[in-house]
């Protein structure tokens, strides 16, 4: 888990160690660094051996990913902003053979778009809802379920501007498909 130091570095950014965290606002006391393990340990409720819960940790990295674009390189915010856009807009049924699907595009997407950057929203304009609030406030795993489908779409629609760009990969992405 150093990656996300170094990327955050080449990013020009430095990652506080106390505190809230700095790009979701979580009500952390260790920064990113609680909000990362939240994210990586802190969803219990949720059973993902269960193929039908797949779609909730999809949903899941696209959210955390979008919330904290610093800590990741740019072309993950298409990735996962297209992902969300593709669940969302398409009402796809995502699966673990989609993603490297969905990479394979993009990688041939980007040869031609090296000056386009989905510019994220104001870390104070990310969405209320945060690792935090999925840890701690649902009581069963209906309303943690809940909660991440909140979490994901407010985030989703945070990044708004950048529909429009995710909306033409998703239509090239369904025909490539087909
Ligand atoms: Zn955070």
């Amino acid at each position: 888990m150093q990656d996300y130091i170094d990327l955050a570095k080449k990013n020009g950014i430095t990652l506080l160690d106390h505190g809230k965290c700095q790009f979701c606002g979580a009500n952390t006391k260790r920064g990113i660094h609680e909000c990362l393990e939240i994210f990586n340990f802190g969803f219990y409720d949720i059973d993902f051996s269960n193929i039908e819960n797949y779609i909730y940790k999809f949903l899941i990295v696209d959210t955390h990913t979008l919330q904290h674009p610093e800590i990741h390189g740019r072309w993950n915010n298409h990735f996962h902003l297209s992902r969300l856009h593709l669940i969302f807009k398409y009402g796809v049924k995502w699966t673990y053979k989609l993603s490297p699907k969905l990479s394979d595009y993009l990688n041939k997407y980007k040869v031609d778009k090296q000056d386009e950057y989905l510019t994220p929203p104001d870390v104070s304009n990310r969405g209320h809802i945060t690792t935090i609030d999925i840890l701690e406030k649902p009581t069963n795993e209906m309303e943690c379920k809940d909660l991440i489908k909140k979490w994901a779409m407010e985030v989703y629609n945070k990044w708004g501007n950048h529909h429009d760009i995710v909306d033409n990969i998703a239509k090239n992405f369904l025909n490539m498909k087909k």
